[in-house]
């Protein structure tokens, strides 16, 4: 080949070569730009994200509180226990949902504090309990148990308090009245002893009673400081 023919191709080929790189980086830049126009940021790593501002977060749906008429109050019927052994021991049984109640009141035995009031799975996502024989108590009662067996030996005072505590607060929020609240076997056609012949009622009842005077005297100090 002539040398002249040479560099008149080594110039073609050039062109060429510039032409191709020129279309590489049009082709690329043009890409950036509708990344960026579609709200998409490249990371370094080459991952590509959503830009904060252009994807929300999705917020979690609150939970809608269900219809609540009646309390039922049961005995766990062991001496010892927490959330975990109660539900691992309701799955077993075939209880999907797990822990059939849907608050549970240690009294200190294991892992659970005298006196301390755990809410189950079932209260936190609004879904009908598995304490009851009968479905309506499941659907319309709110299952609470203390850990224990009343039939040989009655609840611990701070257990008795955090009830009388939980029982106010879940009568004000659902309008439930006293009335609607039993326990367990004192629901017609439930035949169960639960929870237990020990459980001190008049003393529930007492606290409960002490709780609701309490309140009223605060209200009625309250309107008597804004009064003045
Ligand atoms: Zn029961």
């Amino acid at each position: 080949m002539l040398p002249k023919n040479k560099d008149k191709i080594r110039r073609i080929l050039n062109v060429t070569k510039i032409q191709r790189i020129a279309s590489s980086c049009i082709f690329f830049l043009t890409f950036i730009f509708f990344l960026i126009q579609w709200g998409i940021t490249p990371l370094s790593s080459g991952t590509l994200v959503h830009a904060a501002h252009s994807a929300p977060v999705p917020v979690p749906k609150p939970i809608k509180m269900r219809e609540w008429h009646y309390i039922v109050i049961h005995h766990s019927g062991a001496f010892s226990g927490n959330e975990a052994t109660i539900e691992a021991d309701h799955l077993r049984r075939g209880m999907e949902n797990g822990m059939a109640y849907h608050f549970l009141i240690g009294n200190g035995s294991t892992g659970l504090g005298d006196g301390e009031v755990r809410e189950g799975h079932r209260w936190k996502y609004q879904l009908p309990g598995g304490h009851c024989h009968q479905e309506f108590l499941n659907t319309y009662g709110i299952g609470i148990c203390l850990v224990g067996n009343f039939n040989r030996k009655g609840p611990t005072p701070n257990q008795i308090k955090s009830l009388a505590a939980l029982l106010f607060r879940l009568q004000a929020q659902f309008y439930i009245s006293d009335e609607n609240i039993h326990g367990h076997g004192q629901f017609y056609g439930e035949d169960s002893d639960c929870p237990g012949k020990l459980f001190p009622w008049a003393n529930l009842w007492a606290s409960l009673n002490k709780i609701y005077e309490f309140q009223l005297m605060s209200s009625r100090n309250e309107h008597l400081i804004q009064g003045k």
